[in-house]
């Protein structure tokens, strides 16, 4: 599957104005979402894998072949991120997820081994709040080596959430096509 970048958007007004279908990707910062995207696409540059988090403040957009868009929103929760750029940020965030007519699906993607974080859960009742369809994504299952450490990590994420976890692993590929099949869905 192809994907070329669109633009990098920094307000609103550079957001693109023509209308496919969107599917935007949402987590803490280092949770993994280059490389997701990266894997989804087959891609090894598409999405920049970041060495330093939090410091993408953009909204990027790609066109996927198949007539659709992947967004890639900026990373949340990077505590060295002056509070004045957050609440930018949480603006910026907000202005396209609120009433963008093309957003079709959010992906929220939770890091395997660190579960849901209060600012994952306030974004999650955030989007049911705004009726926006979400599915949640758990990424670097590679990382969980031991059995005890699935058996773990399984029970975290379904403390207070009983829907659907699409497991996945940038690094083996796992999981890659079943995220593909809940998109086309
Ligand atoms: P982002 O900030 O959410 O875009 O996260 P990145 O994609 O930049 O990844 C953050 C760090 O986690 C990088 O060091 C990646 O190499 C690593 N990483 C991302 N996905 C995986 C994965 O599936 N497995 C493992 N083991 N490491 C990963």
């Amino acid at each position: 599957m192809a994907a070329r970048f669109i633009i990098s958007a920094a307000k609103p007004d550079q957001f693109p104005q023509d209308a496919e279908p969107e599917v935007a990707f949402l987590g803490r910062s280092n949770v993994g979402k280059s490389s997701l995207l990266n894997a989804l696409v087959g891609s090894g540059e598409l999405a920049r894998v970041s060495a330093q988090p939090g410091r993408t403040q953009l909204i990027n957009f790609f066109q996927v072949d198949g007539g659709f868009r992947f967004v890639d929103l900026p990373g949340y929760g990077f505590a060295k991120v002056p509070l004045e750029i957050r609440s930018k940020w949480q603006g910026l965030i907000e202005s396209y997820l609120i009433g963008r007519k093309p957003l079709k699906l959010c992906a929220l993607l939770l890091d395997s081994r660190r579960g849901w974080t209060p600012k994952d859960v306030e974004l999650r009742q955030w989007l049911e709040h705004h009726q926006l369809p979400y599915v949640v994504i758990v990424t670097k299952v590679d990382k969980l080596k031991s059995q005890k450490e699935r058996h773990q990590s399984r029970t975290a994420l379904s403390e207070g959430y009983t829907g659907e976890l699409l497991e996945c692993s940038a690094v083996t590929g796992r999981g890659v096509r079943e995220i593909w099949q809940a998109i086309k869905k």
